[in-house]
């Protein structure tokens, strides 16, 4: 049977497209290297604990309502959101502690008894920037298809020139943020959204600003029964709406005839014959490795991560549910691993333990702990030998027990590690990267691959490489607007 739409890769992007479609009447096949759905977002079951392995924090979470409505369905049948307070306790080697509040009236509370009066004031006027530049700048950078540097010839777009100078293209994320903060702390912890899309703030340009406002705005949410619960809702809904899944099917060729999509093959020798084909894989594996286009540049990459899940025994730690570890050496940590490309010596750490929020993750007497770092991609699939993850290993547990004595000897199993070269091979993520390409510069939105591809007639782009970006609300809206794409050449 001919597809109208088969779609590579069942990420959250690739069933949001799907669910999409089917929606429209249009017959949808996935097909997805691994054996269940949901990409980087998925479920480990280690030590008697369950564990997101992926993405830990959900922000905008009107976006999952808007996917669902779409289709003519309502989220909440599908999905409990609970909001997290404090989103995230942030930590520092000096013993400061600071909760982060997404209510501003607590947030102001609890940062003029952390900071003082001057650096809440400064917080609030840093927010009410941001949000100004988010206002300004939403429908052209996230809500819509994006058509590059033609978007700002467009007619629809003249609205955005007087607010430019407000969106500080050219300055980078840390200096605009050393310019609202007088207290080091605070620069930092501003500093760190630049990692919500695998950026440095050394780097990526000043209009970064708008994820910390999105955070503190819209506010941090988790689904109950673990952030996996997202994706069994996409999977259910596409399974509602008639699109078929096929499983353990690696996609080896996009074949194409005249520069038109004809269907892809598998590496078993299947062909699959559709007259569109949506790829929810990385951008670059697509064109590199599945249309064949050998001098394809890659971009450069956003950070990959090292991750371990560790099964804990009951301890007098009380964690958040959320928690960041501080090093003293951040510009240091982002050099080594945008510019050396090594590890760093001292590396922030952050820690989830869902359980804080829903006991189904955890067993009676162990905690779930989600520890990530994040470190350079990863160069090839076999770079993180036996040494190389021993090391990082002994250098996280080392950080965590500067905060946490004793911390070590709470371990209950052997942690469970997935490394830069695991994210490579297990979803075909170029360099390991966990967001696609980096926004280290003030072109990378420019440069971002758009839903449509330029070259090959009827193939599409969803997902954290291709417009707008990483991350669960971006790749609903990119599966959204290949989706859209469809539509439009059908
Ligand atoms: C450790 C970690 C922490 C994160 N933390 C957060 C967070 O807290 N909040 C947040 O919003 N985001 C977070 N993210 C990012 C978020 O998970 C991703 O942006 C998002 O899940 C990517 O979705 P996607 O649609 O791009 O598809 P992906 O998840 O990349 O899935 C693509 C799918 O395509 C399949 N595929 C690829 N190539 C082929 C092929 N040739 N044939 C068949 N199938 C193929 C892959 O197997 C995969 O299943 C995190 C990611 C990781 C890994």
């Amino acid at each position: 049977m001919k597809n109208d739409v088969i779609i590579i890769g069942s990420g959250i992007g690739g069933m949001n497209a799907g669910m999409q479609l089917a929606s429209k009447g249009y017959s949808v096949t996935i097909l997805e290297k691994r054996s269940e759905p949901g990409g980087k977002m998925r479920r480990v079951s280690h030590g008697d604990c369950l564990f997101d392995a992926g993405p830990s924090l959900i922000t905008m979470p009107f976006i999952l309502r808007d996917a669902f409505a779409q289709t003519g369905a309502v989220l909440e049948d599908y999905l409990t959101l609970l909001p997290i307070d404090p989103i995230c306790q942030y930590r520092w080697l000096d013993g400061k502690r600071y909760d982060c509040h997404a209510n501003p009236l607590k947030r102001n509370e609890e940062t003029e008894k952390a900071f003082g009066r001057t650096s809440m004031k400064e917080m609030n006027a840093y927010l009410a920037h941001a949000g100004k530049v988010y206002h300004a700048t939403k429908d052209v950078f996230l809500f819509n298809p994006f058509d590059g540097f033609k978007e700002f010839f467009k007619r629809k777009n003249l609205p955005l020139l007087p607010a430019l100078p407000s969106l500080k293209f050219s300055s980078k994320f840390h200096t605009f943020n050393a310019e609202y903060f007088t207290n080091p702390k605070l620069i930092q912890l501003f500093d760190r959204f630049a990692t919500y899309n695998g950026s440095s703030p050394y780097l990526a340009p000043a209009t970064l600003m708008v994820i910390p406002f999105i955070e503190f705005e819209y506010g941090g949410w988790y689904p109950k029964g673990g952030i996996y619960a997202i994706a069994e809702a996409f999977h259910k809904r596409c399974i509602e709406l008639g699109v078929n899944f096929i499983f353990n099917a690696d996609v080896k060729e996009i074949i194409t005839e005249k520069k038109r999509v004809k269907g892809v093959q598998t590496h078993d020798g299947h062909v699959h014959e559709a007259k569109h084909v949506i790829s929810n894989a990385d951008v670059y594996h697509a064109r590199h490795d599945l249309l064949r286009k050998t001098k394809e540049q890659k971009p450069e990459l956003s950070t990959s991560g090292f991750v371990m899940l560790i099964p804990m025994h009951t301890n007098p730690f009380d964690m958040s549910h959320h928690t960041v570890f501080f090093s003293d050496a951040y510009e240091q940590e982002f050099k080594s691993i945008f510019k050396d490309k090594d590890s760093p010596e001292e590396m922030t750490v952050y820690i989830s333990v869902s359980g804080k929020s829903d006991a189904s993750q955890m067993s009676n007497d162990k905690e779930n702990w989600f520890v990530l770092v994040n470190t350079p991609p990863t160069s090839g699939t076999t770079e993180w030998n036996e040494e190389k993850t021993a090391r990082y290993k002994h250098s996280i547990l080392t950080m965590i027990e500067r905060f946490l004595p004793g911390m070590q000897s709470y371990i209950a199993e052997e942690p469970f590690i997935i490394t830069p070269d695991d994210f490579s091979t297990e979803f075909h993520a170029t360099g390991g990267s966990l967001y696609g390409s980096s926004s280290n510069s003030m072109f990378s939105a420019f440069l971002r691959p758009t839903n449509t591809d330029p070259h090959v007639q009827n193939l599409h782009h969803c997902g954290g490489s291709a417009h707008p970006g990483g991350g669960i609300p971006l790749v609903i809206l990119s599966g959204q607007f290949a989706a859209q794409s469809v539509m439009a050449h059908s």
